[in-house]
């Protein structure tokens, strides 16, 4: 083991476990020592790549050699195996969703307070190069200000795996997904949000949620449309942002995407009427030339660290952290209003946002 690295066990060595311990071979920070699942199977997947395989989860939390427990387990034991971590003096990186409910999650920050133990959030997808791309458009105000963002994601594949359809274990969508799109918008938009509509699909007949829309209105003006589908055989783009001068589109991962823009230099043309459909409009007729400029995309912002950097930052008291714990509470507080408002079929309003996590 190099004595530089931070030294992480992975509990869970499920899909995303492997996928942490690929990522953690490259980075200069943190080093995998071992690996605790309570699946045989995935115990010989472990040995298979070099790790050490702890017999219980027991044996990692005896073993002072280990800085760092990882949980990558289904979202119902999150939070006993976090617990547990932390009381043993282990610092702690925890997968999302952080926890089954706003309570959850109240236990396990007094315990990293307790314990004076590093607790963070596996909110990867802050450093998705798409959302840093909306994020400088929105700082930047590079379309003027932006006034809706609606972020979607859409599969047709229906919901994977097997724990992802039970609802004790922390299946459905909008905890799978829709947590990663919801604390990307709460990351960048620094203000309340006023309202919540929102409704669950039940499609695939499951007893957890197979997508869900929520329109959040926010303090400061901006309204988002957050949309998760996963039996969409036609996707809608994964961004589509209006700002007063411009619209922006990005369609996929790749960053395939344009904005255009109100170009104030051109002559003013009126429109010419079109023909649409059976009728005439010159509403919806196309800009006339030289009304709009068509630019690509921006270059994305700059979070200054990787996940793992950061944490290592954090446990060494050089960092804060970039995923805090009170963002992390909000995002939880969302949720739960999000499933209210569509358990309720009402527009919440007067919900508690920052409830514990101010
Ligand atoms: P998975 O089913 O592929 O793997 C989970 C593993 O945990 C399994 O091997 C299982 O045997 C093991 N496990 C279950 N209970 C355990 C326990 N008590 N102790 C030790 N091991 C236990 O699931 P997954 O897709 O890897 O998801 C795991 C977690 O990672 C979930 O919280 C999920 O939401 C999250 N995840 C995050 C991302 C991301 O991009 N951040 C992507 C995928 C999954």
């Amino acid at each position: 083991m190099n004595s530089n690295k931070h030294s992480v066990v992975i509990v869970g060595f499920g899909g995303m476990g492997k996928y942490h311990a690929e990522l953690i071979k490259m980075n200069n920070s943190l080093e995998v020592v071992g690996t605790y699942d309570v699946l045989e199977a995935r115990r010989t997947d472990s040995i298979k790549v070099g790790y050490k395989v702890y017999e219980s989860y027991e044996e990692v939390l005896a073993d002072p050699a280990v800085e760092i427990v990882l949980i990558a387990t289904p979202n119902d034991v999150h939070k006993e195996i976090a617990i547990s971590a932390l009381q043993a003096g282990k610092h702690v990186i925890c997968e999302k969703p952080v926890a089954m409910s706003k309570e959850e999650l109240l236990e396990m920050l007094a315990a990293a307070d307790a314990a004076g133990r590093v607790f963070m959030v596996h909110q990867n997808r802050r450093w998705d190069e798409d959302f840093l791309t909306i994020k400088k458009m929105y700082d930047q105000e590079t379309i003027g200000s932006l006034f809706q963002i609606e972020s979607r994601v859409h599969g047709a594949n229906g919901i994977p795996g097997d724990w992802r359809h039970v609802k004790a274990q922390g299946g459905g969508m909008l905890l799978d997904w829709g947590v990663h799109l919801l604390d990307q918008l709460l990351f960048m938009i620094d203000s309340k949000v006023t309202s919540v509509s929102s409704s669950l699909s039940f499609i695939l007949g499951n007893d957890v949620d197979d997508g869900f829309e929520a329109t959040l209105q926010f303090e400061n003006g901006i309204k988002a449309i957050v949309e998760v589908g996963t039996t969409n055989f036609i996707t809608l783009p994964r961004w589509y942002v209006k700002g007063i001068e411009g619209t922006g589109i990005i369609e996929d991962w790749s960053l395939t995407g344009r904005l255009v823009t109100r170009n104030h230099e051109g002559e003013k043309i009126e429109p010419k009427p079109i023909r649409a459909g059976v009728g005439l409009t010159k509403t919806m007729a196309p800009p006339s030339e030289g009304a709009t400029i068509t630019e690509a995309l921006p270059q994305p912002a700059e979070l200054g660290s990787s996940f793992y950097d950061n944490f290592a930052a954090v446990i060494e008291g050089t960092a804060e952290p970039i995923v805090k714990n009170a963002e992390v509470m909000r995002v939880q507080n969302l949720i739960e209003a999000i499933f209210e408002s569509a358990e309720k079929n009402q527009v919440l309003k007067d919900f508690d946002m920052y409830g514990e996590g101010k």
